[in-house]
């Protein structure tokens, strides 16, 4: 057994020592027999004369523009560092397959026909493995390369150690045939050639990276002489022979030919990536290879890696959610539950409360004066008004009428009021009379809900209502400075409802809390849920929403049973300590802690949902009962679809991606808002073809990133672009850059969220990017795009210091 430290010696020497020690034993350990070697001194000499700059030229073109490092396992350092790391555990997994010899033949024939080498081929295809698990289109993985330079005498006879790992680069723009991907990679490489002296830890240093990658690929072709080794001394021979060796990269695939045998190892760190995964791994590293052979003019977006099974577990198993679509009607719903249980509470405010039999009646009479005044179906009515029991009223008198309710924050300046109305063109503006006094540009003419003296007491024209018709208008944040409104259908609030009654029942012992504001879609559930189901809303006053005591009072006194509240403001609630009724929690909106999950259900008592939904796709549409025995360390997956609607998360592409990667999520179903209103252009590019549906079915494309657990479950993992949350609010920092860009004392804009105080995210305008913030911020920029300059594009991390 030979042992020895890679400092010594590399695998080319492997076989060269073996044949020497056997001449030596041939000879009785007579060294004269063995040719005179150059020494190692001279590779040291060469290597010094070598032209540095020249080389780190070399690199930094090779690496230029490069958008961040390639990293299978990012977190693998930060899991390290807990676990005793070495021993038995730290060793990597190892797994080997010899290919169908019939592959084998077909891609070196292939290679072969198209002037590339085996090494490009291979290096190619773990790329295109490497860009479907990290969702790049362009990545770098270690390349271990010889190092001995053709030009030194000798150098392949020497023993010693001359490898070197570098990155190798890959681009996969989608349209790119994978016989290009190949090629250019390389000429790339041979371009390289003469720079292979240049370390790796220089080569990050003279890009200004840190670590580049965390996987390698490599293809042997050591001079292994197996047969001169096996008659290597008179009667002694290798009979056969094995090496075992570690590597600290999260994956290394090795490929070996040998006449038709190709034989390939994937050494996998078990801390990120078991047996299972490694051998899912490898089968797509198999299947790049026989795509490549089967059709290189194949552009690389269209290869789907995935196995027949991991594809039909994400698109088919994880929504299996079909329930035929409800056409039901929010407003009928409320008639009916309004026959079954009219002496029931429907509101409570803390000035009044109203029977579900007193809500219909009224909100009938105020539909009468909003059909009066043509409200009906596809009109919109604003609705500005204070936070009273005249809101249910007037909001369901909206549905009733036919028309779609547009909620108006009465609060908000004039000028944000002035833009909502102008983009809306509503039919009528429902407000009180308080409020129009305060708000002249609510209109001259808008109907007054408090003030029923003023209605013409007609009867509400009954316009039928499709399940396409618009039910709400909400307005989220534009990235270009606009905010846009979502037109959202009844067919989705009511599938949104039929869902949430059927996996979050409540009754009449129910009080279900409305605390959001109504200008957010999550208010919607607040309302309708109990509406529908004979529960009472409890509807706190604005000023009680914002202040944690002030709010578990509320619930306290009024006896909620069910609140929503998003995590930034569940953390800072004190846990209720008196008598309350509070057995479940929803948290939405943002991501929720793992610890405040379990803070809340010890300290309350009570069951904690986590709840998912950009507006776009009516409120909800996955969910998930944080348990304390989920696996989950940091923050709790948002969980399966909902009935009806179906989530894909996708690469750049379009394909879908495997259990653990992540890609962005796009959901399709029946909870679809319409698009945007008024902005087709805009609602094209977001609600998309879905191409695993029905045809002519749309996907919403969320900017989300997501990764599938392999339970089914889906994890959140952030944006993919400058939105963000602050408090729940959900903000395009484009929107706020653009504002500020807009004054005529600003020439350029940058927005970010600091955390100056750990917890306390805030909206900051900055003369700088993130000149003060510990953090690299989320940062949009906005200044007007001719005067750009060129240097002064959106800050990249990666080869500038100035915005860390
Ligand atoms: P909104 O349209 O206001 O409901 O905001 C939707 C966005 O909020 C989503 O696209 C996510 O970015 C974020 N979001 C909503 N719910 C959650 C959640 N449970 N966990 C993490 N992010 C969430
Ligand atoms: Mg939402």
């Amino acid at each position: 057994m030979l042992t020895a430290h890679h400092i010594l010696l590399d695998g080319w020497s492997v076989p060269l020592l073996s044949g020497e020690l056997f001449a030596l034993y041939d000879a009785d350990g007579d060294e004269s027999v063995l040719p005179p070697v150059p020494p190692y001194r001279d590779y040291l000499a060469w290597l010094a004369a070598q032209d540095q700059a020249e080389a780190i030229d070399a690199w930094r073109n090779c690496l230029a523009e490069l958008n961040g490092p390639t990293l299978v396992a990012p977190d693998l350092g930060a899991h390290r560092d807990g676990d005793s790391a070495g021993g038995e555990s730290a060793l990597p997994g190892m797994l080997v397959e010899t290919l169908p010899v019939d592959l084998t033949r077909s891609v070196v024939a292939r290679a072969r026909s198209l002037g590339l080498t085996m090494s490009s081929v291979v290096n190619a295809c773990w790329g295109l493995v490497l860009g479907q698990l990290t969702g790049r289109d362009d990545v770098v993985f270690g390349g271990t390369v010889s190092g001995r330079p053709p030009e030194l005498p000798g150098a392949e006879r020497m023993i010693g150690l001359f490898i070197n790992t570098q990155p190798v680069r890959v681009r996969l723009a989608g349209g790119t045939p994978v016989r290009e991907v190949v090629r250019s990679l390389q000429d790339r490489q041979a371009e390289l050639v003469p720079y292979q002296y240049l370390g790796l830890s220089e080569i990050q240093r003279s890009v200004g990276s840190g670590v580049l990658f965390d996987t390698m690929a490599v293809f042997e072709n050591y001079p292994l002489d197996a047969e001169n080794l096996e008659r290597a001394a008179a009667g002694l021979g290798a009979v056969s022979g094995g090496t075992v060796d570690a590597t600290h990269y999260a994956l290394s695939l090795a490929a070996t030919l040998r006449g038709d045998t190709c034989t390939v190892r994937l050494d996998h760190l078990n801390d990120a990536f078991g047996a299972a995964d490694a051998e899912r791994i490898l089968a797509r590293f198999v299947r790049a290879l026989a795509a490549f052979a089967a059709a290189p003019e194949r552009p690389v977006g269209t290869i789907d890696l995935l196995a027949p099974d991991e594809r039909a577990l994400v698109l088919t198993e994880f929504n299996s959610t079909d329930t035929a679509r409800t056409d039901a009607n929010v407003v009928e719903l409320f008639a009916a539950q309004a026959r079954r249980t009219p002496e029931a509470l429907a509101v409570i405010t803390d000035e009044r409360t109203l029977t579900y039999a007193e809500l219909d009646a009224a909100s009938d009479r105020l539909a009468g004066e909003l059909t009066g005044r043509g409200a009906g179906p596809e009109r919109l009515v604003a609705v500005a008004l204070p936070r009273s029991a005249d809101l249910v009223t007037g909001l369901l008198a909206v549905l009733k009428s036919g028309a779609g309710y547009a909620p108006i924050d009465p609060a908000q300046p004039a000028a944000r009021i002035a833009a909502l109305l102008a983009d809306l063109a509503p039919e009528l503006v429902l407000t009180s009379a308080a409020t129009a006094d305060a708000r002249p540009e609510l209109g001259d003419r808008p109907v007054l809900a408090d003030r029923p003296e003023t209605w013409r007491d007609e009867p509400v024209r009954r316009h039928p209502v499709g399940p396409d018709n618009v039910a709400y208008v909400i307005y989220t944040s534009g990235s270009t400075g606009r905010p846009k409104g979502v037109v959202v259908t009844h067919a989705g609030l009511a599938n949104q409802l039929r869902w949430l009654a059927a996996a979050h029942p409540v009754g009449p012992d129910d009080v279900v809390l409305a605390r959001t504001a109504v200008t957010f879609d999550a208010a919607g559930w607040e309302l309708w849920l109990p509406l529908l189901n004979g529960a009472a809303v409890a509807l706190a006053p604005a000023e009680v929403g914002r202040e944690g005591a002030d709010l578990v009072a509320f619930v306290e006194r009024v006896g909620v049973t069910v609140a929503q509240f998003p995590p930034s403001l569940l953390a800072a609630l004190p846990a209720p300590s008196g008598q309350h009724r509070l057995a479940r929690v929803f948290a939405g909106g943002e991501a929720l802690p793992v610890a405040l999950a379990r803070d809340v259900a010890r300290d309350w008592g009570v069951r904690v949902v986590n709840l998912y939904g950009p507006t776009e796709t009516t409120i909800q549409v996955t969910s998930m009962t944080w348990t304390p025995d989920d696996p989950e360390p940091r923050t709790v997956p948002i969980g399966r679809p909902v009935a009806g609607t179906r989530i894909y998360v996708l690469d750049a592409a379009l394909r879908p991606v495997p259990v653990g990667v992540s890609g962005e999520i796009y959901i399709a179903g029946a909870q679809l808002a319409r698009g945007y209103l008024g902005r087709a252009g805009l609602s094209a590019e977001r609600f998309v073809a879905n191409p695993f549906g029905p045809p002519g079915s749309r996907l919403y494309r969320t900017g989300d990133l997501g990764s599938w657990r392999r339970d089914g479950a889906l994890r959140f993992q952030g944006r993919g672009d400058d939105q963000v949350k602050v408090r729940g609010f959900r903000i395009e920092l484009g929107e706020v850059a653009a504002v500020v860009a807009d004054h005529p004392d600003v020439d350029r804009a940058a927005a970010v969220v600091r955390e100056d105080v750990p917890g306390l995210r805030r909206l900051s305008p900055t003369r700088w990017p993130g000149r003060a913030a510990r953090r690299r911020p989320r940062t949009s920029w906005s200044t007007p795009a001719a005067s750009r300059p060129s240097s002064w594009c959106r800050p990249r991390w990666w080869f500038s210091t100035r915005c860390r």
